[in-house]
């Protein structure tokens, strides 16, 4: 018969229940949908209802881009992770974390006299290179490596950095690097700063720090980000920036947020954190058990740290595993994994050799599975096994 609906690329026959066995283990992606479950176990208390005449006003029309309400509930969710100190600091939305990355950019940038060169330590999420070209104008532009700066001996070039921390792909905490230039301005990453995915150390207290609700509940596709200003100035910059590219943020994404956010607080706020943790660190280990059996794969060490959150020393739980192939022939290690039915992103894409590959640790349990099986196998069948 015909199928009724769309299957997962897993999924065949008529009823999506068939398992294609050669199917591939898609890690490429960062899509958290590990969470899913999470948020079926809380479908009411999360779900939102909008009557069709609420709230129809332009963002700007009460004087406000930002919802005071969303506002305050995002502050009590950063005191309950302890991963950021948010007192005396302006908060502001953007369309994902990706606009305020752009946002950020403008506004530490726009009244300099010289351009300033955009870094990022390798290996780096590639958008803050992908974006800042896009975007790219006489007053800025993106230079690579924050270690090489190109114009090294230039003392008087305006740098500003990007610091991403747990860093995208390898999960290192992170501080700013850059030694040579002027620095204008570090902008901190901290999409991945909650307990989900490392021990907070201590909380963030930088002048610029982002956060997306993309890893913190999961809801990639609401593209809500947020980011804490400390400088009035700089605040008020990219808020003219958010208001010039979007007229404000989306009320619906906002009112989905605020719901999320007080599911996430019910009771003394941990759950989520707990449960995310907890997944992250089975993934985890479960990963390492297997590619520790092999000589020709390793993956990056993650050190136990003591937790502000936890109160105790805890182990890893990255969003992603940054799989290295130790062979000398193995220069294509995203082949070498392709061949084997699993579908990672290449090192060059984090400005770094092909030897090394992301998987992503954020999918669904199914795509999960998939990777543990398909990678078993692969270490299995290995000659190299220790
Ligand atoms: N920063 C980092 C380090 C990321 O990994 C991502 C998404 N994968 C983003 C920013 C962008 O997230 P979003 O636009 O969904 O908030």
């Amino acid at each position: 018969g015909k199928p009724v609906c769309e299957c997962n690329t897993c999924y065949g026959g008529p009823h999506c229940s068939l398992f294609s066995p050669d199917c591939a283990a898609d890690v490429n992606s960062g899509d958290p949908l590990f969470l899913e479950p999470f948020w079926m176990q809380h479908a009411a208390s999360s779900a939102v209802v909008i009557a069709g005449w609420h709230r129809m006003s332009y963002t700007f029309s009460d004087h406000s881009y930002i919802s005071r309400e969303l506002e305050n509930h995002i502050r009590r969710v950063h005191a309950v992770a302890r991963n950021a100190i948010t007192k005396g600091k302006h908060l502001i939305f953007g369309g994902g974390s990706t606009q305020l990355l752009a946002a950020a950019v403008y506004a530490l940038s726009i009244n300099l006299s010289s351009p300033a060169e955009v870094v990022a330590a390798v290996p780096c999420y590639p958008d803050y290179k992908t974006q800042t070209d896009f975007f790219e104008n006489m007053h800025f532009e993106y230079d690579g490596d924050a270690l090489l700066l190109k114009n090294s001996s230039d003392t008087t070039a305006n740098v500003i950095e990007f610091v991403t921390s747990p860093n995208n792909p390898d999960g290192n905490l992170r501080e700013a690097v850059v030694s040579q230039g002027v620095s204008v301005g570090a902008i901190y990453d901290h999409a991945y700063y909650w307990p989900h995915y490392t021990a907070i150390p201590a909380p963030a207290n930088e002048d610029v720090m982002i956060f997306t609700i993309s890893k913190l509940t999961g809801h990639a596709g609401t593209r809500l980000g947020w980011a804490f200003v400390k400088d009035e100035d700089v605040y008020q910059k990219m808020l003219s920036y958010i208001a010039e590219a979007e007229q404000g943020i989306s009320r619906e994404a906002q009112l989905r947020a605020l719901k999320l956010m007080k599911t996430i607080l019910n009771g003394d706020g941990m759950e989520l954190f707990e449960y995310a943790y907890k997944k992250m660190s089975d993934r985890w280990r479960k990963l390492s058990d297997i590619v520790s059996l092999s000589k020709r794969f390793s993956i990056q060490e993650v050190p136990s740290l003591f937790c502000n959150f936890f109160e105790k020393v805890r182990g890893p739980s990255p969003a992603y595993a940054w799989l290295k192939c130790e062979r000398n022939e193995d220069t294509n290690c995203t082949a070498v994994l392709r061949a084997a039915n699993i579908i990672g992103r290449a090192g060059s894409l984090f400005n770094v050799e092909d030897r090394y590959v992301r998987l992503s640790l954020l999918k669904s349990d199914d795509d999960f599975n998939l990777l543990l099986l398909r990678l078993d196998k692969l270490v299995t069948q290995d000659d190299d096994r220790k």
